[in-house]
Parts: structure tokens; sequence; C-alpha cells
């Protein structure tokens, strides 16, 4: 009987086997897979029912509790209801008296297998070999409980003969078909489980950008997956199976067996840096392999992942350098798009005295001297908006309080969006060249005895009131000054009386005039006064100026004390009236050195106005003026040249200078037209001329040895440069004449570039580009800035005669001489001296550092033939 009940009970396990087999077919597939197992556990329950222990016709026993319990357990719900169901329906067609507890043992075990699967889940009951025993001796018990619904005999006779068989087999087989599903059951978690992991590590081999390989002992390429088949050497298909060896150059393949070597002799993960040649050209990886923990077909293997870093290097490379380029001589400052500092170096704290860590996060105000207006700021700004960039001088404050002056650029970073993120700004302290500046200023401006305007700070004011009084309606007076009998005092009481003397007569103008009028002096015992601001009408403005005059005059007579003696020296004044611009500078100094001499020749201590009459100078100037115009279609304008030599005296080039072969008045210099030309627009016509000369002549001597690496300078004037179509005139004439650019160098002069600096500085590139050089004329009579000069493409200065003339002996012109080459020495530019006479001159030049001079020393200007002569050997000239 027993043996019917084990028999049952294998047969049903062996079919639960079954079912762990379909759980695996239809893996991941959850309610065919449910559906299935019901059904399965169904037909096991009929085929359980089909060979029961039979105790009365009706009355059977099997293992039906024993698997609807388990497959509640273990299929859940569904399960448990399909597999119930096909069961209950079966045992209902069975029929017989055991018909109704039979259907009872069916739902009875499923709602005890529910329950435990419930309170299990919740962790309040466990899973094992004694829960499952208890479990198991509930559900029997509660089937025997059933069979109480049998009639009493039947019951009885049921304790007598089935309990015992269904008690040893139902509970041992309940225990095995429980301990046999949880294995099913693990098996089918830690399958998914591995599903899953190998899921994952696929999605995460392909989600990275990097290069995988799988290589084993040999070097050989088992596995190899990439982003991107241009990081390979060749396609992935042509290298699987290959050996590194097969494939790379031998020191590579060295390289990476050592590589591979390493990594299997190690515990943990090793790296590599390397460069190689791919289908994407040269990059640099860098990689990180680790031995594989069981061999492939026998053979110990790794996995490397190499990730593409050639980008980064290449920016980690331009960070170097860009951090080495910011460590530069100049101050660096960077800042956030708010403006506040990010980063400064170290010459930004040398020139500010500010250390970095002082600065950062600080907004850039913080270095504001407050010297340039709110309007200075703004515009500032706009340029840098509009354009990304400005550069500029302007005034900062150091951490000692110190205010200086800075050439400053500052240019905008943008991201791709074009949004400003940083700014940078590169900036040198000009302090030194701007008081060199100024010095020159001030020498080049200010008479050194009495510290008043010189002539060309006149001629300046001169020029501004000119514009002003046109402009308001008013009358100005330049009044000429001449001290009567001056030269008697230097004669006979020695230069340091007369200089004295002269300081004393500029307090006494000074002291007489108004703060706003102009005392300056030309020279010797020549004064000069600009009065502005007088009346709209010439006779109250003559009168203003009679009743000042008178002022003068008696000022000036007073007797002069020095060296405790007593000088009686009065003054003669000459002087002009204007109110528009209709007469030139010039002409109006004319005019009242004509009137002075007026009051010089009416005996002395006198006022005297200008005579309309004296225009006859003026007239004279008007037939000149013809005159020009008839002798340069006459071809009557030649050059001259005079020599420009090296600190050996050697010949280094000429100067082309203008002279007029007129048939009456002889030979006549530039002193005597070129100030004419230029106000009637034959200054264009002159300077082409000469330019025309000069070229053909450096072409001539392209073909004499001695003379093929000589320069010529030649002169122009303003008009020229700013015409138009100058760039391509010299173009043509270069063409024409065949003459080198290389050896030509224009002479410019600063107030010429004044006007309108930034046409000058395009026509002057566009010249250079051609291999043209410039030099800058009669320079430190003008008001070249350093930060201006800076902005022009220039190779020399040449240093204006005056200063050379004085020199040792004047300190003045010395210490002008020595700023200068100062100056051009921080712009590197060439200087040479102009208006060298002898070697004491020259020589104190070349100590102060100059090495380039022309002047009377070497030659004078003098015809080509000459010039020639003098400097070509005899046996070539001949
Ligand atoms: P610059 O270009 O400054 O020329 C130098 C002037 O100094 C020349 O006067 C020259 O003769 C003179 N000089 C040279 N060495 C010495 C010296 O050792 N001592 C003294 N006291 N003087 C010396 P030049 O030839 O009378 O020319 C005067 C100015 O006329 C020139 O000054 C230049 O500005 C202008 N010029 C000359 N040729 C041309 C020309 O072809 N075109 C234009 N636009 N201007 C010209
Ligand atoms: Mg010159
Ligand atoms: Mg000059």
């Amino acid at each position: 009987m027993i043996l019917e009940l084990v028999k049952n009970v294998t047969l049903l396990i062996t079919l639960c086997w079954m079912h762990g087999m379909l759980m695996r077919c239809l893996e991941g597939r959850k309610l065919l897979g449910d559906i299935s197992a019901g059904v399965l556990f169904g037909l096991v329950c009929i085929m359980g029912m089909a060979m029961p222990l039979t105790l009365a016709d009706g009355l059977i026993f099997d293992g039906r509790t024993v698997v609807l319990s388990m497959a509640a357990f273990f299929g859940g719900p569904l399960v448990a209801v399909i597999a119930g169901g096909i069961a209950a329906l079966f045992r209902w067609w069975l029929g017989g008296i055991g018909v109704m507890p039979g259907v009872l043992n069916v739902l009875m075990p499923i709602l005890m297998g529910l329950l435990y699967r419930h309170l299990h889940r919740r962790g309040w009951l466990p899973f094992n070999v004694l829960a499952l025993l208890i479990f198991a001796v509930l559900v029997q018990v509660l089937q025997v409980l059933n069979l109480t619904l049998l009639p009493a005999e039947r019951f009885a006779h049921f304790l007598q003969v089935g309990l015992l068989p269904v008690v040893t087999v139902l509970l041992p087989s309940t225990l095995i078909m429980g301990l046999l599903l949880r294995d099913i059951e693990q098996q089918k978690i830690a399958r998914e489980a591995l599903r899953q992991s190998e899921a994952q590590l696929r999605a995460i081999t392909e989600a990275v950008p990097d290069l995988s390989l799988v290589l084993d002992e040999d070097g050989r390429y088992l596995k190899i997956k990439t982003p991107d088949n241009d990081l390979l050497l060749a396609g992935s298909e042509e290298l699987l199976g290959k050996r590194l060896d097969e494939v790379l150059p031998a020191s590579q393949a060295d390289l990476f067996m050592q590589f591979i070597q390493r990594t299997l002799g190690s515990d943990t993960p090793q790296s590599i840096e390397y460069g190689m040649q791919t289908q994407a050209g040269h990059r640099t990886f860098e990689a990180r392999a680790r031995r594989l923990d069981a061999p492939i077909e026998g053979k110990r293997a790794v996995v490397l992942m190499a990730r593409d870093i050639t980008e980064r290097v290449t920016l980690e490379l331009d960070r170097r350098i860009a951090a080495i380029a910011f460590e530069s001589q100049q101050g660096m400052l960077i800042t956030d798009a708010q403006t506040r500092i990010v980063k400064a170096n170290q010459a930004f704290s040398k020139i500010t005295g500010y250390s970095e860590e002082e600065v950062l996060g600080q907004p850039t105000r913080m270095l504001g001297s407050g010297r340039q207006g709110p309007e200075f700021y703004q515009e500032l700004w706009q340029t840098l908006t509009e354009t990304g960039e400005w550069q500029g001088e302007i005034w900062n404050r150091r951490k000692n309080g110190e205010v200086f002056p800075e050439w400053l650029t500052i240019s905008a970073v943008r991201d791709e969006q074009e949004r400003v993120t940083n700014y940078v700004a590169s900036l040198t302290d000009i302090s030194e060249r701007k008081s060199a500046e100024q010095k020159i200023q001030h020498l080049a401006f200010y008479d050194p005895l009495t510290g008043l305007p010189n002539r060309r700070l006149l001629r300046d004011r001169l020029q501004q009131a000119m514009i002003l009084c046109s402009r308001k309606g008013q009358h100005a007076a330049l009044i000429f000054m001449d001290l009567d009998d001056f030269k008697n005092v230097n004669d006979l009481h020695g230069h340091q009386v007369g200089d004295e003397l002269l300081c004393q007569v500029a307090d006494r103008l000074k002291t007489t005039l108004r703060e706003l009028d102009t005392v300056a002096r030309l020279g010797g015992d020549e004064f000069v006064i600009l009065l502005e601001g007088l009346g709209p009408y010439a006779e109250e403005a003559g009168a203003q100026v009679e009743h000042i005059g008178s002022k003068l005059l008696q000022a000036l007579r007073e007797p002069y004390l020095v060296n405790d003696q007593r000088f009686n020296n009065s003054a003669s004044l000459g002087v002009v009236l204007f109110n528009d611009e209709q007469h030139t500078v010039d002409e109006l100094m004319q005019h009242a050195d004509l009137s002075m001499y007026n009051s010089k020749a009416a005996g002395k201590n006198t006022l005297s106005f200008y005579d309309p009459q004296m225009q006859a100078v003026v007239s004279m100037r008007l037939r000149l003026e013809e005159d020009i115009r008839r002798g340069l279609a006459e071809g009557e304008f030649i050059l001259y040249l005079q020599a420009q030599a090296g600190a050996n005296g050697a010949l280094e080039g000429a100067e082309a200078l203008v002279r007029w072969q007129h048939p009456q008045r002889g030979l006549l210099g530039p002193g005597n037209f070129i100030e004419i030309a230029e106000r009637c627009g034959l200054i264009e016509q002159m300077d082409l001329l000469t330019l025309r000369q000069g070229c053909e002549l450096l072409a001539r001597w392209a073909g004499l040895p001695q003379m093929a690496s000589l320069s010529l300078a030649v002169n122009i004037s303003a008009r020229l440069l700013y015409k138009d179509d100058f760039v391509d005139l010299i173009q043509q004439i270069l063409v024409d004449t065949q003459a080198s650019p290389l050896r030509l160098k224009l002479e410019i002069t600063e107030s010429l570039l004044l006007n309108d600096k930034d046409k000058a500085v395009l026509r002057m590139q566009a010249l250079r580009a051609m291999g043209i050089r410039f030099s800058i004329d009669d320079f430190g009579t003008g008001y070249s800035s350093m930060a201006y000069l800076q902005q022009l493409p220039l190779d020399q200065l040449k240093i204006d005669q005056s200063f050379v003339r004085d020199l040792p002996a004047s300190t003045s012109s010395l210490a002008i001489v020595r700023a200068i080459l100062a100056m051009a020495q921080s712009l590197e530019l060439e200087v040479i001296a102009e208006g060298v006479e002898d070697q004491v001159q020259r020589q104190a030049l070349y100590d102060s550092g100059c090495k380039h001079f022309q002047g009377y020393l070497f030659g004078r200007p003098m015809a080509i033939e000459a010039f020639e002569y003098v400097w070509l050997p005899v046996a070539e000239s001949s």
C-alpha cells in the first residue's frame, strides 16, 4: 500500500522535474510560464489521481496535496488557481464518496501553500527542512480533518489502513518536492542574475567610448570592440586572430608584449600610455588592462581598454605653453565675465605691487585711479563689446597708492555661443617712457633759460589762437619784443650777466600780463607775447593792446639790477592784430617782426602796429608761386645728395635734397620754395619728381658694386602721403625705374603723421610690405608720444639738427638726445643724427649711443656727379 503511494509520489516528483525544464525554456516570459506551470501541475495531479491508493470505491489517496501546496508556494496565485482548477475538476469528475473531501483537499493545500508563500515573502517564516516539515504535517493534518466529512466507518477505516501510508509517504514527499523545487527556483534566479549581469556588462562595454581588446598571452587579438574603426590600425576583421608582432612595428609589439606579461603577472589592473598610427592618423592612447581569471582556449588572456587621449594631450600641451606664455614680461590679468580677477601673473604683481592672492576674486575696479572719467570707461566698454578688443593708455593705481600710466590691451574670450566668458588683459608700465616723453616735450617746448615756451610751443598756441578767435569773433594780438641795446650787456658784461637780465625780463613780462596770455622766448633777447580774448572790433582791440603795451614798456623801462649793477634797457614792441585764419602763423610772426623793427627805427622804447603796406612782402610770394610752377615744367628742380655715414665713417647712404636751378637767381635751397610749394599744392608734383629722380639713381647704383648697397632717403610732404593713389604712384615709379624698394627710405615729419594717424599707418604698412623703410625727420620737435610712435611702422628716428647744434655744451640738448636714444632703443628703432658739423658733436653723439650720422662733417649736400666723384673710388667713376 505504501508502495503505491511511493510510486504515485515518485511519479509526481519526476513530472515536477519536467516543470523545471519547461521553466528554463520559457524563461523571461512570465505569463506564459505561469500558465504552462499551472497546466503542468494540474496534469500532474490528474496523473496522480489516475493511479491512486484506493481504500474503497471512490475513496482515493494520491500526492495532490503535496503537488498543489508546493505549486502554490513556488508558483504563486495564478499557477495555483490553474493547477487547482484542473485537479478539482478531475476529482469532481471521478466522483464517489470521497468527492467532497477530495475537492476540499485540492483547495486546502493551495490555500496553505499561498499562505506559507505570503508569510515567507514577508520574512515571517523561513523556508528550511524543519519549517517545511511542520508545513507538511499541517497540510496532512488538515487533509485528515477533511476526511472527517466521510461517513464515520469510512473514516475509521482510513485511520486504520490509510493514515500510516499517507503520513509516512506524503510528509517526506513534501520535503523532497519542496527542496527540489527550491533548487529549480534557485537555478532560475542564478540564471536570471547571470543573464542580467551579462546584459549589463555588454551595455557597459558598448557605452564606454573606449576601445576594448582581449589579447592572449601570445599577443593574439581574440576580441575587438571599438566605438570607431578609425581608432584601429586596420579593420577589426583583419586584425582578429593575428598576433601583435604581425601587425605592429617590432619595437611597439615588444612594448605591448611586455605590458601583457606585466598584466598577467599582477592581480591588479595595469596602465600604459602609448602613441599609435591608426587609420585616423597618429593618436595617443591611455590604456588599462586586467588579467582574465579564466583562460581562453587554454591560453591566459588580458582585457585591455584603451582611450583616445590625443585631444587631452594636445590641450595639456597647449595649456602648458599658455602657462609659460602667461608668465611673460608683460603684466597679464584674466577676469571672468563680471571682470572679477581670476588669474594674474608675476609681472602684474611686480607692476602693481599686489600679489595674485590679494587680487583674486576682486573686481578690476580696484586698480582704477579715478583719473579717467566715466566717459572714458564707457567708450572702452563700447569698443570692447563691439570689436572684442580695446587698447590704449590708462591710469591705474599701485598698491602703494601711486598712480601710474600703463599701456593696456584687453581681449574678450567668447564661448561657442558667442557669450563672453573671460577678459584677458596685458599691461605694460609706461611711466618711465612717459616721463622721458614729458622730459623731451618739456625740453623741446620750453626755453631752458627762462622756462618760458619756446618758438615751437608759441607757433602751436598761435595756431590755436587763430582758430579760436575766428570762431569766437574776437581779436587777438601777437607782440614781438626786443630788448633795446641788449647786445651791449652781453658784449660788455658777459653772457652770464646777460642771461640773468633776460630772466628778470621774463619775470617782469609774466607779472605784468594775465595768466592766460602766452609769453615766449624765441632766443637771444627776442620775446613774443600772445594776447587772446580781445574785443570784437579792431579799434577796441587796438586800444586794449595799447594799454597793455604801455604797461609793458613801463615795466621793462625800470632799471635792472644784476650783480649790484644797474642796467637801463627799454624795449621795442611790434604788434599785429588778427581775428581770423586768413594769415599763416609765419605771416603773423613776420608781420609782428616787421612792426617791431618799425619801433626800433622809430627810436626804441615804443610800440608799433603792423602796417598793411608791408603786404608787399606777401605779394612777392604770389609771384614766387608762379615761378615754381614754371620751374617744375622746365625741369629746373634737381637732386642734391648728402652723405649718411656709419659709426666708422663709412658711407651708408644719402639723403636726397631738392634744389632749384633757377635761371636768374642761381641755385636755390628748399628754404626758398618748399613752404610756398606746400601752400599752393605744388609740393606733390615736386616730391614725386624727386622720388623718380631718386629711384632712377638707385637703379643706376645697383649696377655699381661700390654703390649698390647704399640707401637713399627721400623727404615727402604730408599732402603726398595722404594722396589717395600714393601707394600706386610709388609702385609705378618703382616699376618704371626698376629701383629696389629695399634701398628706398621715406622721411616724414612727426606733425605730418598727427593729421590722420590711421590713414598714415595704413599707407605706411602698405609701403613697408613692399620693403620701403620709414624715418621720422626732425625728431624731437613735434609732439610724438611714445604710445603714438609705437603704433607706427617705423624704422628710424632722425634727431633734429637743433639738438645737435649745441652739443656737447648744452646740457638740455644732450638730455634730449639721450632720451631719444633710450626711447628708440625700447622701440627697437635705428637713430641717425643730422646736422653733425664737427668731431666734437659726433663724439658726443657717439658716446650717447648714436651710430649713424649726417652733416657737413661728412659732406655738404652736393650734385649727384660731385657726390659720386667724392665717394666712388677713381677707378670706378672713370
Ligand atoms: P631736412 O630733411 O631735415 O634736411 C636736412 C637739412 O639740413 C638740409 O637742408 C641740409 O642741407 C641741412 N644740413 C645738413 N647737414 C647740415 C649740417 O651739418 N649743418 C647745418 N647747419 N645744416 C645741415 P636743406 O637742403 O636746405 O633742406 C631743408 C629742408 O627742406 C629739409 O630738411 C626737408 O625738410 C626739406 N626738403 C628738402 N628736399 C625736399 C624734398 O625733396 N621734398 C620735400 N617735401 N622736402 C624737402
Ligand atoms: Mg630730411
Ligand atoms: Mg631734418
